[in-house]
C-alpha cells in the first residue's frame, strides 16, 4: 500500500498533518490540567511535529476516576461478551480504515520507514486487536472436582482499572498487546504512550470511541515517564499495571507498587538476545539473512533484537562477510522512501547513547566490520548505519548491556557448549536463536536456552498466539495468547453448597 504513494508525496502529507495532541479523559479530548504541553520531534529532521498535551499527576487522577466509574457502572465490564466483541470488531474496522493516517503518526513519531508503520505496525495491532476480539466470547470458565453435594465454579473476573505504560519502538503494536487483552477481559484502562510517541495512541482512543466503546473504558494521557508515568504506577485505585520498557524503569514499577497499593505488575524489559549459528549451519546465507534481519529491522529497536551472534570461530569470518552484504542492503533511508528498510532511530538523545555504544566498543578493542558512523540521509535526521563488530568477548561493555540500536557483536565460540554458556552468560532471558542442521543438537540447545522464546533455524517468528515475554532480568508475565488474559483478570471461587 505504502509504495502506492510516493515519497515526495508522503512528505507532503507529513508536512500537513494536524494531530490530535489532547488528553483523551471520559470519551473527550481534554488540555492537560495545567495547560502545559510538550514538544514531539521529528526524529527525521527535528522539526516540531505538535505541542502535545503534558498530563501529570491531575491528569492521571481524573483518567482514572472515569476510568473506575466507567468500571463499577458496568457499561464495559458486564456488557455482554458478543456485544463486547461486536464493539472491538467496529474498532479494528476503523483502524485498518485509518491505517495511512495511523502509520504517518508513527513514521512521523518514532521515524520508521512508512512500509513497515503500514504493513507491519498498524496492520498487527489491528489483527492483535481482532484476534482478542474474537476471544472474548469463546473463554470459558471451569467446575472444580470437588465433593458431590458441592459446587465449586471457576470463573475469570476484569481486575477494574488497569493501568498501561509503554514505550516507543512499537508503538501501536505494544499498545493492541495491552489494551487487546485488558479490554477484551472487560477492564477500564488508561495508557500512558512514551513521550516521543503520543500520536498513534491518540488517534486509536478516537477510533475506539467512534466504534462505540462506552466513555471513560479507553482514557490515554500522554505525559513523561517520572511524573505521568510514575503517578499511575502509584495510583491508589489501579488494579494492575502492565509496562513494556527499560529495566530500571521496570524496577520503579515494582517500587511504586510496594509503596502504593501492591498492584499487580507485568514487566516486558529488555533483551540482549544471542543468536547462536554452530558449525553444521546448513545454509550459510540464509543464517546470515535471519541474523543481520533479526538485529536491524526497525534500527535495532526492538527489545528481542539477536543482538549477539555466538558463532563458531570456525564459519565466523564467511558468516560475518554474508551478514555484513546483507547489512548494506538495509542502509538507512528517508522514513518515506516506500521502498525503505531501516530509518531513523528515535531520537537525538538515543542516538548519541548508540553512538557512546559504540565508541566503548572501540575503546574496549573490538573492531568495526560495517558501519560504526552516524549518517547524514536527510537533515538534521537520527541515522546510524548498520554497525557490526568483531573481535568481542562476552564482558565487553557492547556484549552485556542493551544498545537499542543497530549494532551487532560477534563472539566467537567452540562448539554447542561453549555456544549455550556464552548464550545464557547475561542477564537478560527474552529471546535466543540456534541454527544447527542436526535436529537433536538444535533441540537440546533450545532447552538449555534460558529465554522466552527460542527459534530454531529461524529468527523473530512471531504471532499472536504465542505467549511473549522474558526470563530473567526481562521480565515477569506474557504479552500475546490466551495466556496474557491471565494477567489482565482475577480468578474467582464461588462455592455452592447443595
Ligand atoms: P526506553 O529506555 O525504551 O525509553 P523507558 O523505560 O525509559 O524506555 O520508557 C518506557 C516507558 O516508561 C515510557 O512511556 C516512559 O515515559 C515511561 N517511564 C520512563 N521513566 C519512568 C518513570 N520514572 N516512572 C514511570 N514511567 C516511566
Amino acid at each position: 500500500m505504502a509504495d502506492l504513494i510516493n515519497l515526495a508525496e508522503w512528505q507532503r502529507r507529513a508536512s500537513i498533518v494536524t494531530p490530535r495532541a489532547q488528553c483523551f479523559i471520559d470519551g473527550k479530548f481534554v488540555d492537560a490540567a495545567s495547560g502545559k504541553t510538550f514538544d514531539d520531534i521529528s526524529p527525521r529532521d527535528g522539526h516540531l511535529i505538535a505541542k502535545v498535551a503534558e498530563g501529570d499527576v491531575e491528569d492521571i487522577n481524573r483518567a482514572v476516576a472515569a476510568a473506575r466509574r466507567s468500571f463499577e457502572a458496568g457499561v464495559w465490564s458486564r456488557m455482554a461478551p458478543f456485544e463486547r466483541k461486536k464493539v472491538m470488531l467496529r474498532f479494528v474496522d476503523l483502524i485498518r480504515e485509518h491505517t495511512l493516517e495511523l502509520a504517518l503518526l508513527e513514521t512521523l513519531d518514532v521515524g520508521k520507514p512508512i512500509s513497515d508503520s503500514i504493513n507491519v505496525d498498524i496492520a498487527s495491532c489491528a489483527n492483535n486487536l481482532q484476534w482478542f476480539a474474537e476471544c472474548i466470547d469463546k473463554t470459558y470458565g471451569e467446575l472444580a472436582p470437588v465433593p458431590y453435594e458441592s459446587l465449586a465454579m471457576i470463573s475469570r473476573e476484569p481486575m477494574g482499572v488497569v493501568g498501561a505504560v509503554v514505550p516507543w519502538n512499537y508503538p501501536a503494536i505494544i499498545t493492541s498487546w495491552k489494551i487487546g487483552a485488558g479490554l477484551a477481559a472487560g477492564n477500564s484502562m488508561v495508557l500512558k504512550p512514551a513521550e516521543q510517541s503520543p500520536l498513534s495512541a491518540l488517534l486509536l482512543a478516537e477510533l475506539a470511541s467512534q466504534a462505540g466503546l462506552p466513555d471513560g473504558v479507553l482514557n490515554v494521557v500522554p505525559g513523561f515517564g517520572p511524573t505521568a508515568g510514575a503517578a499511575l504506577g502509584l495510583h491508589m485505585d489501579v488494579d494492575k499495571l502492565a509496562f513494556t520498557g527499560s529495566g530500571e524503569v521496570g524496577r520503579y514499577f515494582m517500587r511504586y507498587a510496594a509503596e502504593s497499593n501492591a498492584k499487580s505488575v507485568s514487566l516486558e524489559l529488555g533483551g540482549k538476545s544471542p543468536q547462536v549459528v554452530l558449525a553444521d549451519v546448513g545454509d550459510l546465507e540464509a543464517a546470515a539473512s535471519a541474523v543481520a534481519w533479526g538485529v536491524f529491522y526497525n534500527a535495532g529497536q526492538t527489545c528481542h533484537a539477536g543482538t549477539r551472534l555466538i558463532v563458531d570461530h570456525r564459519i565466523q569470518d564467511d558468516l560475518l562477510d554474508a551478514v555484513c552484504e546483507v547489512a548494506k542492503t538495509l542502509w538507512p533511508s528517508d522514513p518515506y522512501d516506500p521502498a525503505g528498510t531501516m530509518g531513523t532511530l528515535v531520537d537525538e538523545s538515543q542516538t548519541q547513547r548508540v553512538m557512546g555504544y559504540i565508541e566503548a566498543g572501540r575503546n574496549e578493542g573490538a573492531e568495526v566490520r560495517i558501519g560504526g558512523e552516524r549518517l547524514n540521509v536527510t537533515d538534521g535526521g537520527c541515522y546510524i548505519a548498520p554497525t557490526v563488530f568483531s573481535g568481542v568477548n562476552n564482558s565487553m561493555t557492547i556484549a552485556r548491556e542493551e544498545i537499542f540500536g543497530p549494532v551487532l557483536v560477534s563472539i566467537p565460540v567452540d562448539g554447542v557448549d561453549e555456544a549455550v554458556r556464552v548464550a545464557n552468560d547475561s542477564p537478560f532471558g527474552l529471546a535466543a536463536s540456534i541454527w544447527s542442521r542436526d535436529i537433536s543438537t538444535a533441540h537440546k540447545a533450545a532447552k538449555a536456552l534460558r529465554a522466552g522464546t527460542v527459534w530454531i533455524n529461524t529468527f523473530d517468528m512471531g504471532s499472536i498466539t504465542t505467549p511473549f515475554g522474558g526470563f530473567k532480568q526481562s521480565g515477569t508475565g506474557r504479552d500475546r495468547s490466551m495466556h496474557s488474559l491471565d494477567g489482565y483478570t482475577h480468578l474467582k471461587t464461588t462455592w455452592l453448597q447443595m
